[in-house]
């Protein structure tokens, strides 16, 4: 499943190909997604202007001159940028046209989204989908302690594991199941303690940790960029490389003992029992 470094390597490897472009043409294949595609959008969008492609949590913002086109890559999802010439294939969705050029989705599962926000419906962000979100992990309202400060009180009177904690996205989006299990690690936090347990140093490692993971995760997908306008490949699939995740019974880099996995919640985490503590 696509996660946020994922979709953010998506908006790196789209963006410049779409940026100022106009929209000629929208082509709705099966627009059974997650949500249906909205019947007027192949009306509303050609003649539009691509201003700014953004990303809040796992969805794609393309800032558009009347509203934000939303897409999200649910389970399967891909988007790549080709030439309006090269034929459609099985469980492409979606094409955009501009022009010589088309962004397609492609998403044999169909749980990606295709939605539209007009802008006289407010800003953006009070998008009931985007509403509800953590905060983004880049963003000031993350950096340093103010990171440190959102774990901290997002946690307090949980009892839920800090893995789930986590992964749920209502403090801070984007710690996916294999960022958790890693940024947990770095922070030496075990996955099963309670979250309203964390300590404010515990916090501020573990906010450190988040941000130095997906960071490194998203320059792991830069050797993908080149996929997003290749009819062959994958684009916007990578793996980085990985201290605990899908290492059971291999040694911990840091202690030698054998990685040990659990499950939470029907997923996975790994975790070393001596470098992270409950
Ligand atoms: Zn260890």
């Amino acid at each position: 499943m696509p996660e946020l470094p994922e979709v953010e390597v998506t908006r790196l490897g789209i963006q410049p190909h779409l940026e100022g472009r106009k929209v000629t043409a929208m082509k709705v294949i099966d627009g059974r997604l997650r949500w249906p595609v909205p019947n007027r959008l192949a009306k509303t969008l050609p003649g539009q202007k691509v201003l700014s492609i953004a990303r809040r949590g796992k969805y794609l913002l393309l800032e558009m001159e009347l509203g934000y086109l939303l897409l999200h890559l649910g389970m399967t999802g891909t988007l790549r940028v080709l030439p309006s010439s090269d034929p459609l294939k099985i469980h492409d969705r979606v094409t955009f046209e501009f022009g010589k050029m088309s962004l397609r989705l492609h998403d044999p599962r169909k749980f990606g989204a295709v939605l539209w926000h007009p802008k006289s419906a407010g800003p953006i962000e009070q998008n009931p989908l985007l509403l509800k979100l953590g905060v983004e992990p880049f963003s000031s309202e993350f950096s340093g302690e103010l990171g440190a400060a959102v774990l901290y009180q997002h946690s307090r009177g949980r009892s839920v594991a800090v893995k789930q904690f986590l992964l749920a996205g209502q403090a801070v989006v984007g710690v996916g199941n294999i960022y958790c299990s890693e940024s947990l690690f770095e922070a030496g936090i075990h996955p099963a303690k309670a979250a309203g347990k964390l300590t404010r140093p515990q916090c501020s490692r573990l906010a450190t940790s988040v941000r130095m993971i997906l960071k490194k995760a998203i320059e792991a997908g830069g050797s993908s960029l080149k996929d997003f306008v290749n009819s062959e490949g994958d684009p916007g699939h990578f793996m980085m490389q990985t201290k605990v995740y899908d290492r059971k019974d291999q040694p911990c880099k840091v202690c030698k003992l054998p990685i040990k996995q659990i499950v939470q919640g029907q997923r996975s985490t790994y975790f070393c029992s001596q470098c992270q503590k409950r």
